[in-house]
């Protein structure tokens, strides 16, 4: 089992790695000091990358949502990381979950104790297998925001409770969805038309600011699209039940979307008593929880320019530069591993030293260099971060940390050029870490999650 080699972990999963208590920090202290044991036993891959999961994290933002949107009920965005703890923990605690994917739908509903009315197919073009697939399995709440999802529902799963996707402004987020998904409200009232004529019934309104929102002043214009759409709802013979205000939560602006939607709900729909508002939040659940730390295995001078230069490049200038990298160190994770988040989630990441020369201790006069960070494959895209400050005593075998590496990573990480994927050591150790074990145990002793 992954985290085997970290002593003292509770089991309430027999199938999943141990749960430890503890402070993230120890943790990764811990796994650094077996990294070096199993490096003195010459194991095999033994300074292999790995992750610090801190459930109790999880836990907390669950307990920050609450006290925000009290009145929205969370559909955790399964894909900004589909992890096991992740998933029974926000089971435990009565979240939803938003799925794009049979394997998703399957991933959750394995857990057991989640009832099919709790998960969102929250993909607007969707395989008609894959429709087919939620009917069977009792999802009934999916997107759509095109006329042939319409006919696929009708024919695959005509007892869908169907939730129009609309466009909104996604010019506020590092990752825009509008491209590709949302219904212009121009092209409403036609797919509700077509809705009706096949029969089919459509509860609410769905959309999403994109991923990564900076600015929350959107919610407020994405809310007063969805009334609008809720009266073409009527006007087409609907009475929308749900809405959906989708995900997009940023851990630091959270409070001030909270305030902004709860404000533009209180205008938009005054009289609510009869409507259920569901979100998908992804990013905001898990990103702080997971920090990585990554083997230094390989160091060099930077490349000199072999070639003769250009008329137009300034060689002269450019070596003068004492700002450029002097050191290129390379790590044993990447853009092709958890790194991805730089590609795909547009994502800076900062590395710190965790540790140097066998010690934990850093002091903070240490003399530093602007370095660059490459991930291990051969290929010279996986740069992890082309320019950062770090000790300049650092050398091979040395350990660098990444924090808030929980959203869009692990998920997405590919074995390419044969690097595995990076290990998970869970914990609790943060506040509230015994409430987590206690939820967690309590989930498994009603026979759920085994
Ligand atoms: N809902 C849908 C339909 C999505 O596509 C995504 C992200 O891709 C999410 C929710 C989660 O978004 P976030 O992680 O920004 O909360």
């Amino acid at each position: 089992p992954p985290s085997s080699h970290v002593q003292g972990g509770e089991v309430i999963f027999p199938e999943l790695p141990p749960l430890h208590n503890g402070h993230p920090e120890v943790h990764l202290r811990t796994g650094i000091m077996d990294a070096h044991r199993r490096a003195a036993d010459h194991e095999p891959d033994a300074e292999k990358a790995f992750f610090v999961a801190d459930l109790s994290q999880v836990y907390r933002q669950h307990l920050r949502w609450i006290a925000c949107l009290p009145e929205i009920q969370p559909f955790y965005a399964v894909k900004c990381n589909p992890d096991p703890y992740v998933i029974r923990l926000l089971a435990a605690l009565g979240t939803g979950f938003d799925c794009a994917s049979n394997n998703e739908i399957k991933m959750v509903l394995d857990v057991g104790g989640i009832d099919p009315s709790r998960v969102i197919f929250a993909n607007p073009c969707k395989a008609v297998s894959f429709v087919r697939n939620a009917a069977k399995q009792g999802v009934d709440m999916m997107t759509f925001d095109n006329a042939d999802e319409l006919y696929k529902i009708a024919r695959a799963h005509p007892r869908a409770k169907c939730v129009v996707r609309i466009l909104t402004d996604d010019s506020k987020s590092l990752c825009a969805f509008g491209i590709k998904f949302g219904a212009p409200l121009v092209t409403v009232p036609g797919l509700l038309a077509k809705a009706k004529e096949l029969n089919l019934d459509v509860i609410g309104v769905s959309f999403h600011v994109g991923s990564g929102c900076y600015d929350p002043s959107v919610y407020m214009d994405a809310i007063m699209r969805a009334r609008a759409v809720f009266d073409m709802g009527k006007e087409a013979g609907y009475t929308f039940k749900l809405l959906d205000v989708g995900g997009g939560f940023e851990d630091a602006l959270f409070e001030r979307a909270a305030v902004v939607i709860t404000q533009a709900i209180d205008r938009y729909f005054p009289d609510r008593r009869d409507i259920r508002i569901i979100a998908e939040p992804g990013r905001f659940y898990i990103s702080k929880a997971f920090r990585l730390a990554a083997n230094i295995i390989a160091r060099r001078a930077p490349l000199t320019k072999p070639l003769p230069p250009a008329p137009s490049q300034d060689v002269n200038g450019a070596e003068a530069n004492s700002d450029a990298p002097a050191v290129m160190y390379y790590i044993n994770d990447g853009v092709y591993g958890a790194f991805n988040c730089i590609l795909f989630d547009h994502q800076v990441v900062h590395p710190y030293v965790l540790s140097m020369n066998g010690s934990f201790h850093i002091a903070s006069s240490e003399p530093t260099h602007t370095c660059s960070v490459w991930g291990p494959t051969c290929d010279s895209i996986d740069c992890v971060s082309a320019k950062t400050v770090l000790p300049s005593a650092l050398q091979v075998g040395d350990w660098l940390g990444f924090d808030n590496m929980g959203a869009y990573t692990v998920c997405a990480a590919s074995q390419f050029n044969g690097f595995e994927l990076s290990n998970v050591i869970y914990t609790t150790g943060g506040p509230a870490g015994n409430e987590v074990r206690n939820t967690l145990a309590a989930f498994a002793a009603e026979g759920h999650g085994l």
